[in-house]
């Protein structure tokens, strides 16, 4: 039996590892379980990796439009071995800068498959090749195959994995999720995404940018359904002028081989009619589902096997606690917003609930972005929605085509809307689709948490030439 935690962490993604350092600040003596590497799906699979692709290709994009602004180079060429070993070595300093954050917080690391026992314990199947870190950030039970933590509370933040629909042929060669195309070594010539929501849309607007043909098949009646109508309506025209062949209201039936068996065929049905899409490769981006692989098992207790859940994902109530007492859940395995800014902050207010304080994060403003040239940036309540609870709403908007910075730096498209209550002016909410959104979206969440106003925004001098000039603009 190894030592008694205060805290066992199951899973350190962003949830599970912020949340392991809140726990050590608020004086609890932590253990963190990771059966693949630190930082889970956002730094390994998801936002770091796919962040690090697009700004190279977003620089090459640029680059194409170089002799119009005085610049001539070389023709650019893309180097997909370069672009995947820069992002390999971005992971590796981020998974580092994380294990040494375990250890300054003295954190303890087991790496292996964690088991809830019952609400004291947890089992750890200990791997025997360790990833990210280096042996001696193991505690002593390593040598074990398996570990026994007793502990006082448990954090479940084992997140999700790619969700794949039952299309037949989707285990075809060529036909990838993200995370099969994080990791390509080289472009498809033409891709086919199956799903237009925030991955699918990322990934169209990299190889869009690589100058590479995208078909998109949707089967909602738009692109990015989440989001804003005017944001969706305006991302895919920009997406069409840039090639990507965008179809909504379609229903992916089958893939197949070409009759040559070097090619993948698509087939869907858009508006009742039987369509066909060609290609050398085809990401299946249809949502992510929630993750409790290992987690509970024959060997768990009656009560933890019987724990709350909704269609795979861990049910918690508004403390994050599930329906077994002392164990808690975060992030993508309870469902909802699948974010990483989501999960951390829902991970540091249950550590917040475990000691008995309040939760100060307000994870009911949640900023949203797509990290498409040009970027997005959701927070709060758009105009439909207000009319939908019925709140009496202003709408403002500023076009940022007479933004200094964007003409200037050729970004003119894009625009930011506001939404505030129309007796108060109090703002509700706020959506931009322009450069730098998912930067300054942030500004509107502040905004939002602390109640400001049009006017309490339009008191502050904003630096010019900035993109950040149209929030200013936006609100006067
Ligand atoms: P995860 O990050 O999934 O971490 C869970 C960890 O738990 C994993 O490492 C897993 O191996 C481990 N684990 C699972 N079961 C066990 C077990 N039994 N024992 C031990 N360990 C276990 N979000 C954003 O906010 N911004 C973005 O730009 C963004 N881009 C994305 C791009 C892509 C391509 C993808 C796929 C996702 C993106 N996301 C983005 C979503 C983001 O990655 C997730 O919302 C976030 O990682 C969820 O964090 P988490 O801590 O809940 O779980």
């Amino acid at each position: 039996m190894a030592d008694k935690f205060d805290l066992v962490v199951i899973g350190a993604g962003p949830g599970g590892y912020e949340a392991a350092v809140e726990g050590v600040q608020k004086g609890m003596k932590v253990a963190l379980v990771e059966n693949r590497e630190l930082g889970g799906t956002c730094l390994n699979r998801g936002c770091i990796p796919a962040k690090t692709i697009l700004h190279t290709a977003e620089l090459y994009h640029e680059l194409q439009s170089g002799p119009s602004i005085g610049l001539t180079a070389r023709e650019p060429v893309i180097d997909m071995e370069m672009v995947q070993k820069r992002k390999d070595e971005v992971l590796e300093q981020l998974r580092k800068g994380i294990a040494s954050l375990m250890k300054t917080n003295r954190i303890s690391v087991f790496y292996g498959t964690g088991t809830i026992l019952d609400r004291e314990h947890v089992k750890v199947a200990l791997s025997g090749e360790k990833t990210g870190e280096k042996a001696e950030e193991q505690p002593d039970g390593q040598k074990q195959d398996q570990v026994v933590l007793e502990t006082g509370h448990i954090l479940i933040a084992t997140g999700s994995v790619p969700a794949c629909p039952p299309i037949p042929g989707s285990s075809l060669p060529g036909v990838v999720t993200s995370d099969g195309l994080l990791d390509k070594k080289d472009l498809f010539e033409h891709l086919i995404i199956i799903g237009g929501g925030v991955i699918g849309m990322e990934f169209a607007s990299v190889y869009s940018s690589l100058g590479h043909g995208v078909t998109v098949i949707e089967a909602l009646d738009r692109i990015l359904p989440t989001m804003d109508k005017e944001i969706a309506q305006n991302l895919k025209m920009i997406m069409k002028k840039r090639n990507v062949d965008i179809h909504t209201g379609a229903k992916v039936e089958e893939i197949l081989r070409t009759e040559d068996g070097a090619g993948l065929i698509c087939r869907y049905v858009e508006k009742d009619k039987p369509c066909e899409a060609r290609a050398d490769g085809i990401l299946i981006a249809a949502g992510r589902r929630a993750y409790t692989g290992g987690l509970i098992t024959d060997e768990s207790s009656q009560e933890v096997k019987d724990m709350a859940m909704e269609r795979g994902r861990i049910v918690t109530d508004e403390t994050y606690e599930t329906s077994v007492p002392g164990i808690y859940a975060i992030g993508d395995v309870t469902g909802g917003i699948q974010l990483a800014h989501a999960a951390t902050a829902q991970g540091r207010n249950a550590v917040a609930h475990m000691a008995g304080e309040n939760m100060v994060i307000r994870t009911d403003i949640v900023p949203s972005c797509v990290y498409t040239n040009p970027e997005i940036g959701c927070v709060g309540i758009s105009a439909d929605e207000a009319k939908a609870r019925g709140i009496e709403a202003v709408t403002k908007k500023y076009i940022m085509s007479a933004n200094g910075k964007s003409i200037l730096s050729q970004q003119e498209r894009g625009f930011i809307k506001v939404v505030a209550d129309s007796d108060s002016h109090r703002i509700l909410g706020a959506q931009m689709m322009c450069a730098r959104a998912t930067d300054m979206i942030s500004q509107f969440a502040v905004a939002i948490a602390n109640e400001l106003t049009l006017e309490d925004m339009a008191k502050v001098i904003f630096p010019h030439p900035t993109f950040s000039e149209g929030i200013l603009e936006a609100v006067r």
